[in-house]
């Protein structure tokens, strides 16, 4: 169901905006996973992780964010975001607990993780409590994220790790925070997080075979499209 309000909130000048699609605000207090990603391309491990921390951590909803302009990213290295933005369409598209949302690639600004939230936030008035799942090793440098202390209270993160992942590395890098930041950061194990977005690029790039390691339409999306071709 369309929620009126969200749609006048955010349907930018001549374009549909996915944020329609988002879970109705109710009477209940929605809880909802928010998964931050570069998604270049989806694949297989993002959508097990989703899903895992879906049901672990009893989410109503999972909001796929492909980011628009990353902070932390050369720009020019990264595939353009309409592109990233159709392939989580069609990863999750047979999954009635997930949306994609265009919030993040619809800006003009870089964007921050505490803004996306903040805007969440408001969007459902405060009833709403929000996780945000993402890659282990992209938090590594959250102390330098904008506003990272504010960002942890307000919203828990989900951290995905391959099995046998070691926190020295975020322990290291962390230093002295990493005790209070670990007091917000669940990590998750997931066997599937072997598979990686630069595997995916390096192999279509060898003209190798991606054949499972990502749904077959954003697959076929990527040949048709000729993504990743050196
Ligand atoms: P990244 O550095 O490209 O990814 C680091 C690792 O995490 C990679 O192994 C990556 O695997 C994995 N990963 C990334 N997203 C994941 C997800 N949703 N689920 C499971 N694994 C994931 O990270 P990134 O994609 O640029 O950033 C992740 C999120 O953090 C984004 O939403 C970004 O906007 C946010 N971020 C915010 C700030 C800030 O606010 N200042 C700074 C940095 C990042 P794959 O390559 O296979 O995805």
């Amino acid at each position: 169901m369309c929620d009126a309000a969200v749609v006048d909130k955010y349907i930018p000048w001549g374009r549909i905006s996915m944020s329609f699609l988002l879970p109705k605000a109710g009477n209940k207090e929605l809880t909802m996973g928010l998964m931050g990603g570069t998604f270049d391309p989806i694949h297989i491990g993002h959508l097990v992780t989703a899903e895992e921390a879906r049901q672990q951590f009893k989410l109503d909803h999972v909001v796929f964010m492909p980011a628009g302009n990353p902070p932390h990213k050369d720009e020019a290295a990264i595939t353009p975001a309409e592109h990233r933005y159709l392939m989580n369409m069609l990863a999750v598209v047979d999954n009635p607990y997930f949306t994609v949302s265009r919030l993040e690639i619809d800006s003009q600004q870089p964007c921050y993780t505490i803004d996306t939230v903040r805007r969440f936030y408001d969007l459902y008035n405060g009833n709403l409590k929000l996780f945000f799942i993402t890659g282990a090793d992209a938090i590594l440098d959250i102390t330098s994220w904008k506003d990272y202390k504010e960002l942890l209270a307000s919203c828990p993160f989900i951290a995905a790790s391959r099995p046998g992942y070691s926190f020295d590395k975020l322990k290291i890098i962390m230093g002295s925070a990493f005790a209070e930041v670990m007091q917000r950061v669940h990590l998750l194990e997931i066997p599937a997080m072997a598979i990686s977005s630069t595997f995916i690029r390096r192999r279509v790039a060898e003209n190798r075979t991606i054949r499972y390691l990502t749904p077959e339409s954003v697959e076929q999306y990527i040949y048709k499209n000729n993504l990743y071709i050196r």
